[in-house]
């Protein structure tokens, strides 16, 4: 019989490809590049990505195992989509297999080949549920309309930059520009697929929702880490088949098989869970780009508050800016933003239990007005810590550099960092004291106070304690739009993209300490977190005897220039003063990073092995900083050090990468390391 050898990608740390044996029955087709195999590893059978078939190989005949079965009734995954999972590979210095395979539905790889066939059958079904009442679009205003034309028209790679204030309406931009698009490709054999990217989760149902409800008979599909392994099969299917016209997804939706691609939109461009924190560290807006780039189609990216990174090719013009300054809805003004100066002397500002009698007075009248307020405050739990006065013992974790925090509901003790709980102590481990007292605040603190300030009130947390159940977060959040909830309190969940239609005032708790962070884009985070939340308030127009929107932040530094930026709403300037300073400091993105991270049951063990990283390598034009300890240098009772690589161009970059890492990989050591390409924590 004859027999042919199979390049198998595999999800493995192992930098190479693996060969397999297969043999052809007579007659029988040749496997082919991009379908996927199941085949013998170790003593599993895992799948994998056919990356070339060859007649031959280095590798004696009888050495060789077989592979088990072809995956031959799936259409072969694109070269695109493989051409991407080789950029991302090599762009973050990754295995093929890490990148390409585990975005691929588990089931794929369970799925006896007689069940393939089922499961394409059921895809028809993807559709049939969600049946939603059809809504007609709005009618889109001047710039709305010139936006959506101006994208739906573009030919080419057309990176777009869709600068719109909060309430802009980008969202109809974006449908109206799918619709366009869509329309056009009817004639067409392939019809179009647009696939859409928003940050959250909790931010697909109601899009995907407004979705529906425009497209009445298209098939989308949803790709997101919720979805049952089932429904991810489905859902995958239908966008790799082609079927799903639409894909809504998180970042993880930027590596999925889209064979008729023609445009990408990224919503809420800048926000950081775009960013991939483990594992494999993409940027999916990164990827989007180079996507976009490789087919040729246009690429928008939306944000109130875009990265720097966008804004500088937005302003230097390699990409284009789209701007939306006005609230769609007619009448709807962004809010007034006001600072309580907490550190005022005379008259000095009541507090109670950390909010301040300027808030709760406002507070108290949305409440006689039938209006929802939103209480901001990124910390989950109780207190970030609990104390002791007489000895001055504080809950630490006895794994890492961290706090326990109090989780006063569940009576625990928790680490945020690895995990660790436990019960509250009744006493002072220390000295016995029986008064052990939370310092500072979480949002669950914050709960508890406004019942007791506001007995009458509903009010709902929405946080990641909260939200932990499937769907929860999605019933929490209908029920504010249902209107049952008074005061939103949250964290940076409740900030994002939500469009309450109720919602006039938005109160900020203790945002200051990102003021002086160490980390150069605190403020660049913080900026866009204000304006984000901010933008939640006074969505519709103003009612009649209803409150004008407001946004109030209370902090210990009225006079730094970020609060007064927030204050006129005034991102251009704010931006290009940042862009400036980075400059000057020659921080991104004038410069290209990236960070060799190294664990170590005790730091000095970490540090060695960075100070030999160093020397192991001599490469022209690259900068290496000293190896330190990271900020959080334990975690799990591991030692974490880092060690930051910089340059002036990405290409002499990668290309530096490439021998260290390659050399990296023959040093013997126990450390533990990872490399990341373009840090955004550091
Ligand atoms: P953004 O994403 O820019 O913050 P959204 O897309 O959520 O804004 O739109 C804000 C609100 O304005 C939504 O309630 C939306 O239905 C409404 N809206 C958008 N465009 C129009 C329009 N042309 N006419 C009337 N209302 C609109
Ligand atoms: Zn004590
Ligand atoms: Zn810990």
């Amino acid at each position: 019989m004859e027999h042919c050898i199979l390049k198998v990608a595999l999800d493995t740390p192992l930098d190479f490809c693996f060969d397999y044996l297969w043999s052809l029955e007579p007659g029988a087709p040749r496997p082919l590049r991009g379908q996927l195999v199941l085949v013998p590893f170790g003593r599993r059978e895992v799948m994998g990505l056919i990356v070339a078939v060859h007649d031959e190989t280095d590798v004696p005949l009888d050495k060789l195992k077989s592979a088990i079965a072809v995956r031959a009734q799936l259409a072969p995954l694109s070269a695109e989509w493989i051409a991407l999972c080789e950029f991302a590979a090599d762009y973050y210095q990754r295995p093929l297999g890490e990148v390409a395979i585990p975005g691929l539905p588990k089931n794929l790889r369970l799925l006896k080949t007689t069940s393939l066939d089922k499961a394409i059958k059921k895809l028809a079904k993807v559709d049939a549920i969600h049946d939603a009442t059809p809504f007609a679009m709005p009618q889109l205003n001047q710039a709305q309309q010139a936006a959506a034309d101006t994208i739906a028209t573009a030919s080419g790679f057309a990176p777009t930059l869709l600068y719109g204030v909060t309430g802009s309406g980008k969202t109809e931009v974006y449908l109206q520009a799918a619709a366009q698009i869509l329309a056009h490709s009817k004639e067409d054999d392939n019809p179009a697929q647009i696939l859409i990217l928003v940050p959250e989760i909790n931010l697909t149902p109601q899009l995907e929702a407004n979705v529906r409800a425009r497209f009445p008979g298209v098939m989308i599909a949803t790709l997101h880490s919720g979805l049952a392994e089932g429904e991810r099969m489905t859902h995958w299917l239908a966008a790799h088949l082609g079927q799903a016209r639409i894909i809504l997804g998180t970042r993880l939706a930027i590596l999925s098989s889209l064979p008729h691609l023609k445009l990408i939109i990224v919503d809420e461009e800048h926000d950081p869970s775009y960013k991939q924190q483990e594992g494999l560290r993409y940027s999916a807006r990164d990827l989007a780009v180079w996507r976009a780039h490789q087919l040729s189609i246009p690429i928008v990216l939306g944000s109130a508050t875009p990265s720097l990174e966008t804004w500088h090719h937005a302003q230097s013009g390699r990409y284009r800016k789209l701007e939306l300054r006005e609230r769609a809805v007619k009448d709807a003004v962004l809010p007034k933003v006001g600072l309580i100066d907490l550190e005022r002397k005379a008259p000095r500002e009541q507090m109670i239990e950390g909010v301040s009698a300027t808030l709760i007075a406002a507070l108290k009248l949305r409440m006689e007005r039938g209006e929802q307020s939103l209480l901001f405050l990124n910390r989950r739990g109780y207190a970030p810590v609990i104390a002791c006065d007489s000895c001055g013992w504080i809950s630490n974790c006895t794994r890492c550099s961290a706090f326990l925090v109090l989780h006063k509901l569940d009576k625990r003790l928790r680490c945020h960092h690895c995990g660790f709980e436990q019960r509250i102590p009744k006493s002072c481990p220390t000295c016995g004291n029986v008064d052990l007292q939370p310092l500072g605040r979480g949002t669950q603190r914050v709960e508890e106070s406004l019942q007791q300030i506001f007995p009458e009130a509903r009010i709902m947390r929405i946080d990641a304690d909260s939200t932990r159940r499937k769907g929860s977060a999605q019933e929490a959040f209908d029920t504010v739009h249902r209107g049952e909830v008074d005061i939103l309190i949250g964290t940076q969940m409740v900030a994002k993209g939500h469009d309450f239609q109720n919602l006039t005032l938005v109160g900020v708790l203790n945002p200051d300490t990102a003021l002086f962070s160490h980390d150069y884009r605190a403020s660049e985070r913080l900026f866009a977190q204000l304006m984000q939340v901010a933008g939640r308030a006074g969505r519709a127009a103003q009612k009649e005897g209803g409150s004008a929107s407001e946004v109030l932040i209370q902090t210990r530094y009225p006079q730094h220039p970020l609060y007064a930026a927030v204050r006129s709403h005034d991102y251009d300037t704010f931006a290009t003063e940042l862009l400036e300073e980075r400059q000057q400091a020659n921080f991104p993105p004038f410069i290209y990073q990236a960070l060799l991270r190294a664990e170590a049951k005790e730091i000095k063990i970490a540090l060695d092995f960075l100070h030999e990283a160093i020397a192991c390598v001599d490469y022209p034009g690259i900068t290496m900083n000293d190896p330190i300890p990271m900020t959080m240098t334990r975690v799990a009772n591991v030692d974490r050090a880092q060690l930051l690589v910089e340059c002036t161009s990405r290409p002499a970059l990668q290309a530096f990468l490439k021998v260290w890492i390659a050399t990296l990989r023959q040093m013997k050591t126990r450390v533990r390391w990872s490399l990341e390409v373009d840090p955004v924590d550091i």
